[in-house]
Formats: structure tokens, C-alpha cells, sequence
């Protein structure tokens, strides 16, 4: 390979590059210290880039994020139907999710946070953003009385519920249109890793529940798996 360009470098931290592109840098910077000084002041660049313009870059930088959580939380799930789906998502929708939204778990006040967040959107079609009641509870829900709660409705029939003490849930009625989708959660914290779940049917129950516990305090992304019928991403997005 020759030295790396300073587009492949910006390409390469804002998430734009194919995994066999991505693993190929990686190489390269492993051996050539010409190339880690280009990273470096690239990588400089890139984040002064990103925190000064405000909405493209700021949803360039969530893309990378939900790009990377999905290769991670690909690699670590030992489920290989997890795993090829996945995939599928990655490979077809590069950074983008059926709905994304932005939680925060907070021992005193948990909350939704939703500014920017339709740039990860796919289709989005009858999803919309709405307060819905945290209580009562998904049944079986732990957690005690009186800890906060907030919850909203994503969808007609879909709804997430975010509590003080560390717990997410994720509630799909079983008439949701497009099945079940994955529920990828993605901290927004550097190093944290990504967590997936399935949309678990409840015994006697007319809806699906997607659960995550022991929660350290933090923002997170719920990112909602692109559904099967929906169209693809917008042309020229997001891939290479
Ligand atoms: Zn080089």
C-alpha cells in the first residue's frame, strides 16, 4: 500500500470506510510511522471539525459510533442468527437505524434526548417521538418503588422505558408492523461496549420486551434494527 492520503485518513475516523478498508489502514499505521504523524494531525483535524460544525458532522460522528458498535457487538455475540442480522444491518444500512433515540441514565432524573438524532434514521416512517406513561410498569419490570422513571413512545405500539436504577426496557406490541427488530444499545462513552437484544415474547402477553440491567449512569443510543420491508438509505450516504 502506498502512504495514506489525508481523505482516506478523514474517511477513516468519520466512520465512511468499508471494514476491509478500515482493517487495511490499520495495517499500514501499525508500520509506518510517516503515516502515524499523518493520523495524528488528521485525527486533530477531524475532532476540531466535528465539535465546530454543528449538524452534519455532529450526525457524521453518531454514524461512526452506531458503524462501530455494530461491528463490535458483531464480534463479541455468540449468537450467529444475532450475528448474520447484524451484519445485514451493517452491510445494508452503513450508520443508519429504523429509529434511534438518546437516553440518559441517571440515578435522579433520567431522560430522552432527542436533537439530531433523525440524521440516523432510515425510513422513520410512522415513527414518532411522543411522552408516554413510565408507570405502571412492563410487568416483572425490577427496580423499586418510587425510583424515576421516563418513558416515551417511538411508534404506535413501540415504546421505551428508562429507569433510575440502571434498567432500559424496550416493549413491541406483537401487531408492530415489520416483526421484531434487534435492539442495539450503544454507549456513548469511549470504551463502553454495545449491547444487543432480541425482542423476547411474554408468556401470555400481547407484546415483545427487550431488556438491559446494571446500567452504569451515562447517555446511551437505543438504535432499533432496520426492518425488512423498509426502503434503503438515502443514495450516496454513508458508503464507499
Ligand atoms: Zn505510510
Amino acid at each position: 500500500m502506498e502512504h495514506l492520503t489525508v481523505d482516506q485518513l478523514l474517511d477513516y475516523f468519520d466512520g465512511r470506510l468499508s471494514e476491509d478498508a478500515e482493517t487495511r489502514i490499520e495495517e499500514h499505521v501499525a508500520e509506518c510511522s510517516e503515516c502515524v504523524e499523518a493520523a495524528r494531525a488528521a485525527r486533530h483535524f477531524a475532532v476540531a471539525w466535528n465539535g465546530w460544525t454543528a449538524r452534519e458532522h455532529g450526525a457524521a460522528h453518531l454514524r461512526a459510533l452506531l458503524n462501530r458498535a455494530l461491528r463490535d457487538a458483531r464480534a463479541s455475540d455468540h449468537d450467529p442468527v444475532v450475528r448474520t442480522r447484524l451484519a445485514r444491518w451493517a452491510e445494508r444500512w452503513a450508520g443508519r437505524a429504523e429509529v434511534a433515540v438518546r437516553i440518559v441514565v441517571e440515578a435522579s432524573a433520567p431522560r430522552f434526548v432527542a436533537a439530531g438524532l433523525e440524521a440516523l434514521t432510515g425510513s422513520a416512517a410512522g415513527w414518532q417521538f411522543s411522552p408516554a406513561p413510565a408507570t405502571p410498569p412492563i410487568r416483572g419490570t425490577p427496580g423499586r418503588a418510587g425510583t424515576a422513571k421516563e418513558a416515551v413512545a417511538v411508534a404506535p405500539g413501540a415504546r421505551i422505558v428508562v429507569s433510575g436504577d440502571g434498567y432500559v426496557a424496550v416493549r413491541v406490541d406483537d401487531t408492530f408492523p415489520g416483526g421484531a427488530p434487534l435492539v442495539m444499545l450503544v454507549p456513548l462513552a469511549e470504551g463502553e461496549k454495545p449491547r444487543v437484544a432480541t425482542l423476547d415474547p411474554r408468556l401470555g402477553q400481547p407484546f415483545r420486551v427487550a431488556r438491559f440491567e446494571g446500567l452504569p449512569a451515562g447517555e446511551y443510543l437505543v438504535a432499533f434494527e432496520p426492518l425488512e420491508s423498509a426502503p434503503g438509505p438515502v443514495e450516496g450516504e454513508g458508503r464507499v
